[in-house]
């Protein structure tokens, strides 16, 4: 259907070795038949004296429960329902490359804190390839399995991130002298990145090449400029076009459709802003962006104040870069989805991406099927 909900999603990751090595409680469970995903208050551990840590601050914390499209149980291996990365790909990457042969766009976004498994469920290692990848392999074998003499196909790849509002082409990497790119917005087509390298990819290894060329962009620079990839938004953008000649009446018809793989900044840096003075100097411009993304979430909730009167635009889109170049993805014509990323023993953060993924269930998006007649 045309007109639908952004579809969101869970994933809960394994402990790593500094929670094991502080004996972490897993604070999550998640119910596979009803998609329920329940965080449970830390209890105080044995031989821990005075208050509950779930009492600090004269607050008492209670569990909570929420539904989800899907509840991704990634916790522990040996649970029968464990999520691999292949399960990620199969009940969402899949269905979402369908849609993009039937010309729609789409876009995938992970949310989360820092250290939660955004990138791991997008881009993953090369032993257990992520979402991203998984896509890539998937969109060529099926171009490459049903070769056909009326259909052509065209594959263009762009890879950009937003770091304190702005824009750095992570395909042209331009080390020495940062260069960054402008925003224009097109009556058509919508907002979107001047001068942004596109490049065409012929094949699957093309389109790898790429991919890792950028992640390879946006590391280097993460070593220099301590840590960005937790302060950056990176997003990775395939345009598909699809051209059919209809031999019989000689009529050609063209369908694109974008599919955009979005890792965006650890979540915890939208919220420091607005608690402690402080930090707003040092990272203003990176929670811009992510607190922009969570005013906008919160007005396309809200049916009522999507639109003003006189129609007048209510979500504040063009507030920063990121929600500006997203505006299509988040309430357009778009078929989206948000995967939200949580750690298994962090009570606060995790609490705060629930209530902002459970906010995001209620977003529709419009989208159409990108069809043009060429002749
Ligand atoms: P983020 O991008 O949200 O900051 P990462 O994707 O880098 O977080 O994940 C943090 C760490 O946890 C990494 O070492 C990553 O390999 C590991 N990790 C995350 N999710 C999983 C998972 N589902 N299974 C196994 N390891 C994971
Ligand atoms: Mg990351």
């Amino acid at each position: 259907s045309p007109g639908g909900n952004v579809r969101v999603v869970v994933r809960v990751r394994k402990f790593l070795p500094r929670e094991i090595e502080r004996k972490a409680q897993c604070l999550i469970s998640m119910d596979p038949h009803t998609q329920m995903t329940s965080l449970q208050a830390p209890k105080p551990k044995p031989g821990d004296v005075g208050k509950p840590k779930s009492q600090a601050r004269g607050k008492v914390l209670e569990d909570k429960s929420f539904t989800f499209d899907n509840s991704f149980w990634s916790h522990d291996e040996e649970d029968e329902h464990y999520a691999h990365q292949e399960d990620v790909y199969n009940s969402l990457g899949e269905e979402f490359l369908d849609h993009n042969f039937e010309g729609y766009h789409t876009c995938i976004f992970a949310y989360g804190q820092t250290g939660s498994g955004k990138s791991y469920t997008m881009m993953g290692t090369p032993e257990r390839p992520g979402l991203i990848p998984r896509t890539c392999e998937d969109l060529f074998q099926r171009i490459e399995s049903s070769p056909s003499p009326d259909i052509s196909y065209n594959v263009r790849v762009s890879y950009f991130e937003v770091y304190n509002e702005h824009v750095r082409d992570l395909l042209v990497p331009r080390t020495d002298s940062p260069h960054y790119l402008r925003i224009r917005e097109s009556p058509s087509e919508g907002p979107y990145v001047k001068d942004l390298t596109e490049v065409t990819a012929r094949n699957f290894a093309e389109l790898m090449k790429f991919m890792r060329k950028g992640d390879v962009s946006r590391t280097t620079a993460s070593t220099k400029m301590n840590d960005t990839s937790s302060r950056s938004h990176a997003v990775f953008t395939i345009t598909l076009k699809q051209i059919h000649h209809d031999l019989s009446t000689d009529e050609t018809t063209e369908r694109t459709a974008r599919i955009r793989l979005v890792d965006l900044a650890g979540s915890e840096r939208a919220k420091s802003t607005e608690a402690t003075g402080a930090r707003l100097r040092e990272g203003a411009n990176i929670n811009k962006s992510l607190t922009t993304l969570g005013r906008v979430i919160a007005a396309l909730a809200d049916p009522k104040k999507v639109r003003g009167r006189k129609g007048k635009e209510l979500v504040p889109y063009r507030d920063s870069i990121l929600t500006w170049l997203l505006k299509d993805s988040l309430g357009g014509n778009s078929k989206t989805a948000m995967i939200a990323c949580i750690a298994p023993a962090d009570y606060e953060e995790t609490l705060s991406t629930l209530r902002y993924a459970d906010q995001a269930k209620n977003i529709r998006t419009r989208a159409r099927v990108n069809q043009d007649q060429m002749s």
